[in-house]
């Protein structure tokens, strides 16, 4: 299963439907620009190990490139390319004045030292410099990146600037140009639309048994919200275990077991199961937050829940999701569900170039402000067109992207 044919099938799908311009399908067909470089980097033991870098930029008819850069020894061109497209739409959905972009690198960071680690974040910016900038590309954190990678990218891009540029990534930590909310805007912005999706379905918040697959920012943070307002979590996976309980996880304790351990594994008090079985609970949401393909011709069948809300990017292949609209499955896709970490970004982003901070308060009211008018929006199309809320979503987004780019082609 190839991501980038995946998301191109669902441009077609919603292309066709609103008999889309030729010329701006042509154009949103293919990424602007694809940039790779190999990066040589100094291990700790003295040799120098060169690893495959991307940044593709895809679409900026609407404004700068932005999209994360993600470290994953499965990275591959057309899966940056699709995430690269992905970005376009999601920032269309959200109508943020920003084009779509992603980078990646061939890399098992669990692998490396920190100081590795920071050794290949500067080597990615020194070789992406001329293509990155606050006003032409902003990265941010993916897939194994996090704030700290990020302030190392910052100080190295400022360093070769000669001043500083804190507008040039996203995500960054708080004591350097970071926004509040940053690190939990992924989950936030989700929560607020599953909060819409849930009475939408009729369901009773406190009576919802949740299953999260993926337990790094988005998967964690999602967690920990859902908890506190009183969902029932049955579920969670981490890239090595996956963990149930009948009578619902103690997020508080879990959080402490992986922060101790490294790993949901061995956690008391719930059972090991297998992804097999992880898609066929007894749940009435399923929250995807992990990688792509995951759910797929095979396991959407055995799918229980109501509703799957998706804060990984592109978790669903399109076999499945046909299946899933057919079982009456509302799926809230990516370019939607997890837009909250983009959008406070972008907020990010603007209290760099101004230098004014905002508030907590502020942010996330600014986010919602964004998440439930786009949802509410998504939800009109999907019934006007009589689609799912995948299709809706690339449908406004084309919609956007279609006058910003006719009125110059
Ligand atoms: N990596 C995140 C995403 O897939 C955030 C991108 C950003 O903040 O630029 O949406």
């Amino acid at each position: 299963m190839n991501a980038y044919d995946n998301a191109i099938r669902q441009l077609e799908k919603a292309a066709q439907l609103i008999d889309l311009d030729k010329d701006v399908l042509a154009k949103l067909s293919v990424p602007e620009k694809i940039i790779m470089a190999s990066l040589p980097v100094r291990l700790d033991d003295g040799t120098l190990k060169i690893f495959q870098a991307y940044r593709v930029q895809y679409n900026s008819a609407r404004g700068p490139y932005k999209g994360g850069i993600r470290f994953h020894p499965q990275v591959d061109l057309d899966e940056v390319k699709a995430l690269s497209f992905w970005m376009t739409i999601k920032t269309a959905v959200v109508d943020l004045p920003l084009g779509g972009a992603k980078g990646g690198v061939v890399v098992d960071p669990k692998s490396l030292s920190q100081s590795e680690i920071e050794r290949l974040s500067r080597a990615w910016v020194r070789a992406f410099r001329p293509v990155i900038g606050p006003e032409k590309d902003i990265p941010a954190p993916d897939v194994y990146t996090n704030p700290q990678i990020m302030s190392w990218m910052a100080d190295e891009f400022s360093q070769l600037e000669g001043k500083p540029s804190l507008g040039v990534v996203t995500g960054k930590p708080l004591e350097y140009g970071g926004s509040k909310g940053r690190d939990t805007a992924t989950a936030t912005g989700g929560f607020q639309v599953l909060m819409e999706a849930i009475k939408l379905k009729g369901l009773d918040l406190k009576k919802t048994r949740v299953a999260i697959q993926g337990f790094g920012n988005a998967g964690s943070v999602m967690a920990s919200l859902l908890y506190q307002a009183g969902a029932k979590i049955v579920a969670l996976a981490d890239s090595r275990s996956l963990i149930y309980s009948d009578q619902g996880l103690n997020i508080e304790k879990v959080l402490e077991h992986k922060k101790q351990s490294g790993s949901l594994a061995g956690f008391s008090g719930a059972k090991e199961i297998s992804q097999e079985e992880f898609f066929q609970l007894a749940v009435e949401v399923i929250v995807p937050a992990a990688l792509e393909n995951q759910i797929d011709k095979n396991n959407a069948k055995d799918i229980k829940a109501k509703i799957i809300l998706e804060l990984a990017n592109g978790p669903t292949t399109p076999e499945a999701d046909e299946l899933l609209t057919k079982q009456g499955v509302l799926v809230v896709p990516d370019v939607l569900a997890n837009a909250g970490g983009v959008t406070v970004s972008y907020f990010e982003w603007l209290q760099n170039i101004s230098h004014n901070y905002w508030s907590e308060e502020e942010v996330e009211a600014e986010l919602k402000e964004r998440m439930i008018p786009s949802f509410e929006a998504v939800w009109q199309i999907a019934q006007e067109y009589k689609t799912d809320l995948r299709t809706a979503s690339f449908i406004l987004a084309l919609k956007r992207l279609e006058k910003a780019i006719k009125v110059r082609i």
